[in-house]
């Protein structure tokens, strides 16, 4: 690893993470706990990578400059305004820029409406599950096992326990939303911040967890299997919700800055340029002094970029 980077005409990608499990294990395995004598808790040490390779934290310098080129996430064309990382074509078209993914219980594959249905089998029709974690409160999310514990990290998670695995993301999301009921699906950014470190204890954690469970195995759409959604036949799969045993609580630390007062945030489009000492960094925020650079929500932005060390 590089412990400096310096590049022009970059492309801002969120943050990634590198992490190790124990040895010759899956993810799937690990987190749904398969794995033999495990724990029942995990502290995961990680580290925050800057495409392509360079391990980011606190102290560096980071240094940013934009002179409004922008890049699609989806084909790649230069544009001069982005939709959430998507070109205005981009937008309409694809079926990951379409409204159920970011609310899956929305799915319309069914109805003969995805926009890509060949896309939609691949990413979609594919196991997902259904997690808790804590942010600022409690929370109930969705990923792929890809995506764990990615999602976590990119959320800015303390604590999270795998719930439920499903054949879907439509499933996932149906599941989701019916939580949606005794728990939030978002978090406030702001006091995901200020957070920090804190998390529940392990003994809470695991309270709520059993009465999430509880309410589910309680809740009439569930027993009558009303939550149950179609999946193509043509693919398949079984519409089994697999509830785990006993899976890993799974508890993340970031290098978070101490007592915070108020936090700003940095955008591209109204400074250009921008530049300060990395004093924390939790979810995609870079902390820099009062201010934070949200790096997922620059994606697609390119840059002139140097990060050094102290
Ligand atoms: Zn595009």
């Amino acid at each position: 690893m590089n412990n400096q980077f310096k590049s022009s005409e970059h492309l801002i990608l969120k943050l990634q993470n590198s992490y190790e499990l124990q040895k010759s294990t899956s993810n799937t395995a690990f987190f749904e706990n398969k794995v033999t004598e495990q724990k029942n808790k995990i502290i995961l040490d990680f580290n925050y990578i800057l495409k392509p390779n360079l391990t980011i934290n606190k102290g560096m310098t980071f240094k940013i400059s934009h002179k409004g080129i922008l890049q699609c996430v989806s084909c790649q064309k230069t544009v001069k305004k982005l939709f959430s990382g998507f070109c205005f074509p981009c937008l309409k078209r694809k079926a990951s820029a379409d409204t159920c993914i970011m609310s899956p219980h929305l799915c319309h594959y069914m109805n003969g409406t995805c926009r890509e249905p060949e896309w939609g089998e691949s990413f979609c029709y594919k196991p997902h599950y259904v997690y808790l974690s804590y942010t600022d409160k409690f929370k109930v999310g969705i990923t792929r096992i890809s995506q764990i514990p990615t999602r976590w990290i990119d959320q800015g998670a303390t604590s999270a326990k795998l719930l439920a695995k499903v054949t879907s993301r439509h499933q996932a999301g149906t599941i989701e939303n019916a939580l949606k009921e005794i728990l939030s699906d978002r978090s406030h950014w702001i006091k995901m911040l200020k957070n920090g470190n804190l998390r529940p204890s392990e003994e809470d954690f695991n309270e709520k967890y059993e009465e999430v469970k509880n309410w589910l195995a309680n809740f009439p759409d569930f027993i009558n299997k009303k939550l149950i959604v179609n999946t193509p036949l043509h693919l398949n799969l079984s519409n089994e919700i697999e509830f785990f045993e006993n899976p890993p609580l799974v508890e993340i630390n970031y290098d978070s800055p101490g007592e915070i007062a108020s936090i700003k945030s940095l955008s591209l489009d109204k400074n250009p340029e921008i530049e300060g000492k990395i004093t924390g960094i939790k979810g995609q925020y870079l902390f820099l002094s009062n201010h934070v650079f949200n790096m997922r929500k620059h994606e697609g932005y390119i840059v002139d970029i140097e990060v050094l060390n102290e």
